[in-house]
């Protein structure tokens, strides 16, 4: 699929290939895929036209109209099992009236591209897209296939994206080693920086619990009501810690960041248990009637090893035999394995990137599409570098207001990232790159 740049050979020089990717980064934010509705046809469209013009062909495949999803593929020479270079294009919901600037003007200012996705993560989805190019220009030699994978959907649970592709194209994106979202920032903790590699994820399990009681007028209160039994049970849930079980990665992690386990803050927490979170509860339909049912949805998180049926164990054992219980819907967690040479050499080169900080494995409470990558083989590490001062509000960023990244350390990571998947394709700087 190289063709027409192969023949050009052309190299891409440095200063240019940095404004170019920023510019990419900031065209995607001007894209408004905000899922709901998604509507990431817009970004494949643009993805596509920018591949094809120099000659990368892209399939794009919608399970649902205008929720598009896109791969394109360099073929390599060398037989090694692809990479394949992650990301997803839907973006979470805005509150325009709590932003400083235009949630998607993608304007430079303070240093930073302001804008919804300038983090999660369309500055990654600009780096694939950039490094797809410049390799095509380069009409180098792979020693394996690369794969630029660009989906709909992860802002609701994939079922669209990762999901759909993994169950109905599963030759697509079948690799052997993915690079996705969810780690590669700059983590200050302690006086020192971290840079966490993301090699875990919890599953989910989203299970609805309903309670029956007897209804009656609300003039004559009584306390077996499905809406007082519920409470209890909610409140029971939120003070009952679920078990610890701290994994080996998990143990290495918090040795390595020097946290004990019975202190650690409730971030690291979530990496040691499964965790149920009460999220929405419903009951009632009019103010003088006693209801004779009450619901709660519970988000549940099954760390790795667990399943389904071992978090719902665990739940019975908190609420009892009585309350029903009824799964909603799941996905399994990830887990690869950071004595790899693909972790090596990322750890090997942010260290090298940013002297005195520490590359460590970590674990993400949440999910992300690499559960799903994962399935069909991949060993996958959320690897999405950018370097981020200690002042920044990196955490709060994430789906918050005022998302925005700071174009030095956005930088910082494309060279970062560039560096490390020449290396992994077998292929020194400057035959890409002047
Ligand atoms: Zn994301």
């Amino acid at each position: 699929m190289r063709g027409i740049a192969h023949d050009r050979s052309l190299r891409t020089a440095w200063d240019s290939f940095e404004r170019e990717v920023l510019e990419y980064l900031r065209a995607l934010i001007r894209l408004d895929t905000t899922n709901p509705p998604g509507n990431e046809r817009i970004a494949t469209d643009f993805l596509a036209a920018r591949l094809g013009a120099e000659g990368i062909a892209s399939v794009v495949l919608e399970k649902q109209p205008t929720r598009a999803n896109l791969v394109a593929r360099l073929k390599g020479a060398g037989g090694l099992p692809p990479l394949m270079l992650s990301s997803h294009t839907d973006v979470v919901p805005v509150e325009p009236k709590r932003w400083t600037r235009p949630a998607f003007g993608a304007e430079l200012a303070d240093g930073c591209v302001w804008g919804r996705g300038a983090i999660d993560m369309k500055s990654k989805g600009a780096m694939d897209l950039g490094l797809m190019l410049a390799l095509a220009r380069a009409g180098v030699v792979l020693n394996r296939d690369i794969i630029m994978a660009a989906v709909a959907d992860e802002e609701a649970g994939s079922e669209l994206g990762s999901r759909f592709l993994v169950e109905h194209h599963p030759d697509l994106v079948r690799a052997g080693w993915v690079l996705n979202e969810a780690g590669g920032f700059t983590l200050h903790l302690g006086g020192r920086r971290y840079y966490p590699i993301q090699v875990a994820e919890k599953g989910y399990v989203t299970v609805k619990m309903t309670v029956s009681g007897p209804p009656g007028h609300g003039s004559i209160p009584r306390s077996d009501s499905a809406i007082a039994t519920l409470a209890e049970l909610v409140a029971r849930i939120s003070r009952t810690p679920m078990r610890t079980r701290v994994t080996p990665l998990m143990k290495r992690t918090l040795d390595q960041l020097g946290i004990e386990v019975h202190n650690a803050p409730p971030l690291f927490r979530a990496m040691m248990a499964n965790t149920v979170a009460p999220t929405i509860m419903r009951a009632g339909y009019k103010d003088n009637v006693i209801p004779g049912e009450a619901s709660v949805v519970l988000d549940g998180r099954t760390l790795p090893g667990e399943t389904p049926e071992s978090l719902l164990a665990e739940l019975r054992e908190i609420v009892g035999p009585e309350p029903a219980l009824e799964v909603l819907k799941t996905a399994p967690p990830a887990e690869g394995s950071a004595d790899t040479p693909l972790f090596r050499l990322i750890a090997h080169h942010v260290e090298a990137a940013d002297p005195g900080a520490r590359a460590i494995a970590w674990m993400l409470p949440g999910a992300t599409d690499s559960k799903f990558y994962a399935q069909l083989g991949a060993t996958c590490y959320g690897f999405a570098p950018v370097r981020i001062g200690p002042r920044m509000p990196y955490g709060a960023l994430y789906h918050g207001n005022d998302e925005r990244i700071p174009v030095d350390g956005f930088l910082w990571g494309l060279r970062l990232y560039t560096e490390i998947v020449l290396s992994f394709l077998g292929l020194p700087f400057g035959q890409v790159f002047s």
